[in-house]
């Protein structure tokens, strides 16, 4: 491909509206160009990688059993009704009517047509098991699209769903799900992380995300470097204080004193000269038509997924300060757990105080040397907060946990029978019986892993393209393409390469060295070779590894077959 007949219109300054370093590049190196909010378009080199992610995709889902097929985007509402989705799933789904007034969705994502193709398709134990993925346009509503096509609301999806008769069938299927997963993080050069995974409302005891190890990475992940151990704090367990933390000298009777005017917690701690974490703060929630008050230490964080899953409820939401004072009689900063009457839920960690500093109930007054059990009823102990950089792993009970940010590439999860009960799919086993298979259900953020990419593979200057992903191997750049010769040693060069199954980006462009220069690494092609000038005059081409800084001089003869040796090279590494 030449630079000069190709659109590629690379930024010099940084587009304001972008956040993260990887929407920034990929605009500037002219990969993508916004629509619309969350919508894009991919230019030819963005395209170009984008491939090539969906070829490492594919060849993996292949070599790993699973049959390429391409169902629909838009989707009749009839199957999401069987499904119960189309009133579970809120406003991520992009509903709307063809001319006859039918209801029709665009599909965010395919449980509901594959279980439809199974129960029309499948028929005997024979059929399984099957795994069918597609790579495919998906549309999700997101409240807020960001980041570029991070968090796009159009994006590109492999999404692959199982069929198998039983749970030992289903394992095997999912394990080899995995497997593929580790394989295709590998090969796209990511430093990534598999960890295991809530399952939320869709069910099913097992799920593992594949996190891209990033600063900007919107999810925070958990991990052990002693067990291996790693889950996302939806999942990441907290454990039950072994001893009891000497919070007071010794412990009198509890005291109320008064905290007039004080917002926040910060303002209390300091007027009473205690660390936030020697105070207890509530938090009022509603799930199921109930309200609960929940109690965590000053300085932890609730985390409401685990919340719900502690009080055996499907959601629960956090009360506005408005229905608290409502539900308790009080207004938020006084809330407390003695003399309260809401039931209480207590973060185990809280279990360690042996007397605690809370709101007294009574607006404007806190209590002190409360003690668990004497001056309140004893809470139950639940497992409610995110955990902290330090906290023991719940898995070894050794090693403290770290946290790191993640952006989330891949989910696997086993779905067991939600979607083949509800939509009554059934095979018939060995005996001649008629079974509802299990399913299994395997994502994978193509168009995502393309940014996370460049997250990981950047500097000042530009992208540093990971060869499996670059739009091309090679740039070949002409100091002068008006110099007869140099476009005769470029051109061979070209054609040398390209045989030898090599992409190559000819800078064709009658441009100054400095422009060439600097879109060469903002592109971020891994080799450059630099026709012209002295060297040329020598008989020599310059290479250059993008991201390092040596030049090298090869007669021109020998240009192709380094390059191709240190491409073979690199990629051998990459595979293994
Ligand atoms: P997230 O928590 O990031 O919203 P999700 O749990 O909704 O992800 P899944 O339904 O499991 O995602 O979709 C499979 C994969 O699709 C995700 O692992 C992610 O890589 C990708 N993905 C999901 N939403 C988006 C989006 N809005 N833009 C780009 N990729 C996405
Ligand atoms: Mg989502």
């Amino acid at each position: 491909m030449r630079f000069g007949t190709t659109l590629i219109p690379t930024l010099k300054e940084n587009p304001g509206e972008a956040r993260v370093e990887s929407h920034r590049l990929m605009l500037r190196a002219g990969l993508i160009r916004q629509l619309g909010a969350g919508i894009y378009t991919w230019l030819p080199l963005g395209l170009k990688v984008l491939r090539k992610v969906e070829a490492i995709v594919r060849e993996e889902m292949d070599a790993a059993g699973a049959q390429e097929i391409l169902m629909p985007s838009v989707q009749p509402a009839e199957l999401w009704e069987e499904s119960g989705r189309w009133q579970m799933y809120g406003p991520e789904l992009l509903r709307f009517q063809d001319r006859g007034g039918r209801n029709f969705c665009y599909g965010p994502t395919h449980e509901e047509v594959v279980t439809d193709l199974a129960r029309r398709e499948l028929r005997s134990y024979r059929d399984l098991p099957a795994n069918f993925y597609q790579i495919q346009t998906k549309f999700r509503d997101e409240v807020r699209p960001r980041f570029g096509i991070m968090r796009g609301r159009e994006f590109l999806m492999k999404d692959a769903y199982s069929f198998d008769l039983d749970e030992a069938s289903l394992e095997n299927s999912y394990r080899i799900m995995v497997d593929a997963y580790n394989r295709i993080f590998g090969r796209c050069g990511l430093k990534y992380r598999a960890v295991e995974a809530d399952t939320g409302s869709i069910g099913g005891a097992f799920s593992h995300e594949f996190h891209v190890l990033a600063e900007s990475g919107e999810d925070v992940i958990a991990s052990c470097d002693g067990c291996g151990y790693a889950a996302n704090l939806e999942k990441a367990e907290s454990l039950m204080p072994s001893e009891t933390e000497e919070t007071c000298a010794h412990v009198g009777p509890m005291r109320t004193v008064a905290t007039p005017g004080m917002k926040t917690m910060e303002e209390v701690a300091t007027f009473l000269g205690c660390p936030v974490s020697a105070m207890v703060k509530s938090l009022v929630v509603e799930g199921d038509g109930r309200a609960f008050q929940l109690l965590l230490r000053g300085d932890h964080e609730l985390n409401l997924v685990k919340a719900a899953h502690a009080l055996g409820v499907g959601t629960v939401v956090l009360a506005e300060p408005e229905r608290v004072t409502a539900l308790t009689g009080v207004a938020v900063g006084s809330l407390g757990p003695v003399g309260g009457r809401l039931p209480l839920w207590a973060d185990r960690s809280l279990a360690g105080l042996t007397c605690f500093i809370a709101g007294a109930n009574r607006d404007g007054n806190h209590v002190l040397d409360g003690v668990w059990g004497r001056d309140c009823p004893t809470p139950r102990w639940v497992d409610i907060r995110n955990v902290v950089a330090g906290d023991p792993c719940p898995r070894c009970r050794v090693s403290p946990l770290r946290l790191d940010r993640g952006i989330e590439v891949g989910h696997v999860f086993k779905l067991g029978d939600k979607y083949t009960r509800a939509m009554k799919v059934t095979v018939q086993d060995a005996d001649g019986k008629e079974r509802t298979p299990i399913m299994g259900c395997y994502g994978i953020g193509v168009s995502r892993i393309v940014a996370a990419a460049i997250e990981q593979n950047h500097d000042e200057q530009g992208i540093i393209w990971p060869l499996a992903l670059a739009p091309f191997a090679v740039e070949l750049m002409l100091v002068n393409p008006r110099e007869e010769d140099s476009m005769k040693v470029a051109e061979a060069l070209e054609k040398e390469l390209r045989q030898g199954g090599i992409d190559v980006l000819m800078d064709d462009r009658d441009e100054r060295l400095g422009v060439k220069f600097k879109d060469a690494d903002l592109l971020g092609l891994p080799f450059r070779a630099i026709v012209g000038g002295r060297s040329l005059k020598e008989g020599t081409v310059e290479i250059q590894r993008r991201g390092q800084p040596e030049k090298e001089r090869i007669a021109i003869a020998e240009v192709a077959g380094v390059l191709r040796a240190r491409i073979q090279d690199e990629a051998a590494r990459g595979r293994s």
